[in-house]
């Protein structure tokens, strides 16, 4: 690919193409891969890079699809990642492990349904290889204080009194977007009344790259697989999804007592179990900005969707922005169009407005149907899951959603 504009050194006057707010999984996945196509970027991070990958800090795994991994691969990062991913050869789905389970197991030729990382291990790939960016400006622990776009470009002001100078504002701040807010972009949103409850397990018996998915009516219990650790112990990811009256009690439970809950929600599955990661919590919501961009702004990740974690999609989801908003940028620049072009953004918004809506729709049904309590709804549950079992082509579908790989695929999500 063709450098649409040459890094300029660091100084108070660098201007670049982008000027990323918040340097997350997302905005720093953003920032490398615009980095690949020539296209600069700042980003700002109001974190201290070392906090974000200190051990313990972010304790969940991510479920990354084949197609993320495409993209993680396509820039650079398939080395260093390679060997610290469990691949996820099946996942089964079970309604409170009663018969009845779904198995989604594809052949050899049509390989696995993923990988599962911990994210600090994504972190510290990305912000290695962000170091060594000359494309990239980093400026971390600082906030922005303001941010002004006009008609030739955007400037952000930062708590330290830098003035930052670029063509595209792109909010990546998460969920709770100062960017998307001050931009007048209203979401569609409700809260689950819901916390997940993530732990690292050990457990006597290998997980056999299975990823379990067992739906209890208080709320879905995910069991991800891990590679084992350096004395060979297996391990797996635990999102335990409880109600926000029950998260408290749950956290407060000792170690022992704890465990004693997870080992009867498994029911023997894995053998003996020990905790090797601290529990930590996140409140569940769902978030779907209603429109993805504004003069000048782009937003990418959970800034514009925030979805129940139910089957791993967040993520996914965000970096397939990032594959996009970086093709549309390419493209317009290598015609002679600045990244803040409006056609350039009407583009990004049309190509990610529907996967995003489809993707977020499906989960918020997932949970909704998963989350009927009773004996009826259990059991219609099951005779659905049964009906999916038996059928193939409907399996092959839910299989290549998993993988990330249907619908129109930004180049950099393909091998
Ligand atoms: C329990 C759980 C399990 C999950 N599992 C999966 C999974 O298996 N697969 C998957 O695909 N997804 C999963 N997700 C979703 C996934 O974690 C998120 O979608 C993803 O982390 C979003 O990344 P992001 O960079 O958009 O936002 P964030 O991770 O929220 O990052 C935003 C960054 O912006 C910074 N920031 C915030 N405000 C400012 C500011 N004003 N100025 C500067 N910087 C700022 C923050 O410090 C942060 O670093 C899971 C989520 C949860 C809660």
């Amino acid at each position: 690919m063709t450098a649409p504009s040459s890094p300029t050194p660091d100084s108070a006057s660098d201007r670049r193409d982008l000027v990323i707010l918040g340097g997350g999984l997302v905005g720093m996945t953003l920032a490398l891969a615009a980095a690949r196509a020539g296209i600069t970027s700042h980003v700002v991070e109001r974190a201290d890079p070392a906090d974000l990958t200190a051990e313990g800090v972010d304790g969940r795994a991510s479920a990354i699809s084949t197609a993320s991994w495409n993209l993680f691969s396509n820039i650079g990062l398939g080395e260093a990642l390679a060997p610290l991913g469990c691949p996820i050869d099946a996942i089964a789905v079970t309604d409170g492990m009663k018969p009845g389970r779904i198995d989604f197991r594809p052949t050899l030729e049509e390989g696995s349904l993923g990988r599962m990382f911990a994210n600090r291990d994504i972190r510290l790939a990305l912000f290695a290889a962000a170091r060594d960016e000359p494309a990239i400006a980093w400026h971390t622990g600082v906030e922005p204080v303001r941010r002004d776009r006009h008609a030739h470009g955007v400037t952000v002001t930062l708590d330290n009194g830098r003035v930052l100078d670029g063509s595209l504002l792109v909010g990546a701040e998460g969920r709770r977007s100062p960017t998307r807010d001050e931009e007048g972009i209203t979401q569609v949103a409700w809260d689950y009344h819901h916390r997940a409850i993530v732990a690292g397990l050990s457990h006597e018996l290998p997980h056999g790259n299975t990823a379990w998915e067992i739906f209890y009516p208080e709320g879905p219990f995910a069991l991800l697989p891990l590679i084992d650790d350096d004395q060979g112990r297996h391990r797996s990811a635990l999102v335990w999804t409880v109600s926000e009256r029950d998260a408290k009690g749950v956290l407060a439970l000792s170690d022992a007592t704890f465990l004693a809950e997870v080992a009867r929600h498994m029911a023997g599955l894995f053998g003996a179990i020990e905790l090797s990661a601290p529990r930590m919590s996140f409140p569940l919501s769902y978030q779907n900005a209603t429109r993805l961009t504004g003069p000048r702004l782009a937003l990418v990740g959970d800034a514009a969707h925030g979805m129940h974690p139910i089957a791993g999609q967040g993520l996914n989801l965000g970096l397939r922005d990032v594959g996009a908003l970086v093709e549309v940028l390419g493209d317009g620049m290598r015609l002679g169009l600045e990244p803040g072009d409006a056609q350039l953004l009407a583009r990004y918004e049309r190509w990610r407005s529907l996967d995003i809506f489809t993707v977020m729709s499906v989960m918020d049904g997932i949970v909704r149907l998963f989350g009927v309590p009773g004996k009826l709804p259990s059991a219609a549950r099951r005779l659905g899951m049964g009906a999916v079992q038996r059928m193939p082509t409907l399996k092959r579908f839910f299989m290549n959603e998993a993988r990330g790989m249907s619908g129109k695929l930004p180049a950099l999500l393909q091998v």
